[in-house]
């Protein structure tokens, strides 16, 4: 009896412990370290430091810009909004999220989405919201889609129609080493493909963690389009915005 005592009071500890080190960890802001959160891992002061997209400058639409217009000349989507361009500390979050489990994030990132949201509008209860797959290699071997922990979280929020399994993507066995851009863009539409079982609107809004050079939301727009989409919005965290 006294070793069970011993034993239980030993994993109570223990219990006590993890329970406080994460409201520790929960308690202070994810970038200084020293206020306390305001929202999901951060203080209104970090918060507030964010760099994020100005929509107030530029309507609802990043295409508007010229220097991010000239970044896809060739596009088969409509709009394009992210929160923020893909510097600190989305740079770091993102990886983070994607590769080190840190799920935490998810909650964090959603937030930033909903906000945005708020600004732009481009998605509502009415609103069909789909999500960049990830190959299913790599989702097996991480075990998770980071944007579709993200695009869950914000779903649910907002109430809208999310389909997280009318895309889907296949394994390429070639090495696109070689091939020539059209090429590439060719083998790349190979990679993904849509749920026949899935009947979608007219207008769809698509989200990504990361846009990067455009080309997976774009392969993935031109195969909606054929399925008879006839609008796209790009939803995404970050922009890869090119060096000056
Ligand atoms: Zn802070």
């Amino acid at each position: 009896m006294e070793f069970l005592q011993y034993y239980n009071n030993s994993i109570i500890n223990r219990c006590m412990h993890h329970y406080q080190q994460l409201l520790l960890s929960l308690g202070s802001c994810d970038l200084c370290h020293q206020q306390p959160v305001a929202i999901p891992l951060l203080c209104h002061h970090c918060v507030n430091d964010l760099p994020l997209f100005n929509y107030s400058l530029s309507g609802t639409n990043l295409l508007y810009w010229p220097a991010i217009d000239r970044l896809f000349p060739r596009r088969d989507f409509d709009q394009l909004v992210c929160v923020a361009p893909y510097v600190f500390p989305f740079n770091q979050w993102l990886p983070q999220l994607k590769f080190h489990n840190r799920f935490e994030l998810s909650k964090l990132l959603a937030k930033l989405l909903i906000t945005t949201n708020k600004t732009c509008q481009v998605v509502s209860q009415e609103t069909t919201l789909l999500v960049v797959p990830s190959h299913i290699k790599k989702w097996q071997q991480r075990g998770y889609n980071q944007s579709h922990l993200i695009a869950r979280r914000f779903a649910k929020h907002i109430g809208c129609q999310y389909l997280p399994h009318a895309l889907y993507r296949v394994e390429q066995q070639k090495s696109q080493v070689g091939y020539s851009g059209k090429e590439r863009r060719r083998l790349m539409a190979q990679d993904f493909m849509f749920n026949e079982e899935v009947s979608l609107p007219k207008h769809i809004v698509l989200f990504d963690d990361v846009v990067t050079t455009g080309s997976t939301v774009n392969t993935i727009s031109q195969l909606l389009k054929q399925h008879g989409v006839q609008s796209i919005t790009i939803l995404a965290i970050s922009l890869s915005l090119p060096e000056h």
